[in-house]
């Protein structure tokens, strides 16, 4: 059908319903909720305090050309989330903005143990978050936005705690935690450091992702795979490796290349985030492109809306206009996402028969008989 060839348009891409599984909570702040928060806590280690300065030294991540200046952006957001307050307006306003952009369903993570440094315990920063997160999705419910979000926790890999996280975790499974992850620098902490904690977690039969193939090669992805039984892939971009092209453009898959294929092992794959920290040279040249063509089961996802300057919307726009995408293409990314959330199975289904798929229909069918409703109107329901 040809209509489907069609390129989306950038508001199209904006109305369709997005899900996202890997974005990170302190790197997700508005840029005057920084300001505001520092002020309110007398935090004095800003660059600026100027509204659209901060805006400006933010939005510098996506030029530092390091990893180093990247991550320093993290010292400031973790920095003024240390109260309640703080974590809940933060996790409301993170809800509010996703469901804007037409986000149905997302799992945002956060390590608890970076807002420990005044005096909050670990418990108090996960409850913070899901009151925040119950406040925003009624928020943007009100705005007209539908969104079900669902908190990720992570352990920092450098500081030794996952287990203590991992149990953090459990204990939060029926109040809105819904997995478990662990973040931070990969080289010189291998998975396999935490295995006491992921063997835990297997035994609760609890879900959890591993950052891995981000900051090292194979060998983090194949620690996280077969000796931590990890259930998804934070980034996994250097999956490419066990991957050699052939002259006609034929892939050769490695072994630990096919397993993650055979399995259906989902990538939680983040193409602007990537660039910044200098894992690929460029979004043209990101793996994701051959990934998708191998049918391996990548997801899209921000990791850092703030520091990457970017959104859902955004990421698929510029794939899209990469890649060349089509509507179909966008599909495909959502649902194979929402298939590789944490939620149960059941509601899993219903989002993409009754959500996903009937969203990206009514898009398709503007190429028939022209944009639904008019100025403003959410016709399609979908917001
Ligand atoms: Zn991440």
């Amino acid at each position: 059908m040809q209509e489907m060839k069609t390129r989306p348009s950038a508001d199209q891409i904006q109305r369709a319903p997005k899900v996202l599984l890997h974005d990170h909570l302190d790197g997700g702040l508005r840029p005057s909720t920084v300001v505001e928060l520092a002020e309110r806590a007398g935090y004095r280690d800003l660059p600026t305090t100027d509204h659209s300065g901060i805006d400006q030294w933010f939005a510098g991540a996506t030029t530092a050309g390091s990893l180093e200046e990247y991550l320093e952006r993290f010292t400031h957001t973790v920095g003024v989330l240390q109260t309640p307050e703080a974590l809940q307006r933060v996790a409301a306003e993170c809800v509010e903005d996703l469901a804007e952009d037409g986000v149905v369903y997302a799992e945002i993570r956060y390590a608890p143990e970076l807002s420990t440094q005044g005096g909050m315990a670990p418990d108090e920063v996960v409850e913070a978050i899901l009151d925040g997160f119950r406040t925003g999705t009624e928020r943007a419910a009100e705005a007209g936005n539908r969104i079900r979000v669902g908190l990720l926790l992570c352990a920092m890999r450098q500081e030794s705690r996952s287990r203590e996280i991992a149990e953090l975790a459990v204990r939060y499974r029926d109040a809105g935690v819904v997995g478990f992850d662990i973040a931070g620098p990969e080289a010189g902490h291998p998975p396999t450091e935490s295995l006491d904690a992921f063997e835990y977690l297997r035994r609760e039969n609890f879900h959890f992702t591993i950052h891995a193939g981000e900051g090292f090669g194979l060998p983090s992805i194949w620690e996280a795979i077969q000796y931590c039984g990890a259930a998804r892939l934070g980034h996994g971009v250097r999956i490419v490796d066990d991957i050699s092209l052939e002259e006609d453009g034929t892939a050769k898959l490695g072994q630990l290349a096919s397993f993650v294929r055979d399995r259906r092992i989902p990538l939680e794959m983040c193409p602007r985030s990537n660039v910044h920290t200098g894992t690929v040279p460029s979004l043209e040249e990101h793996p994701i492109g051959l990934l998708r063509r191998l049918h391996f089961r990548v997801t899209v996802n921000t990791d850092n809306r703030l520091m990457s300057q970017t959104s859902m919307s955004r990421e698929f726009i510029e794939l899209a206009d990469l890649f060349g995408y089509t509507l179909d293409d966008l599909q495909w990314f959502t649902v194979n996402a929402m298939k590789s959330s944490f939620l149960p199975f059941d509601q899993r289904l219903a989002l993409i028969n009754e959500v996903i798929k009937p969203g990206y229909a009514a898009l398709r069918s503007e190429s028939l008989f022209g944009p639904l409703g008019g100025s403003g109107s959410i016709a399609t329901g979908m917001g």
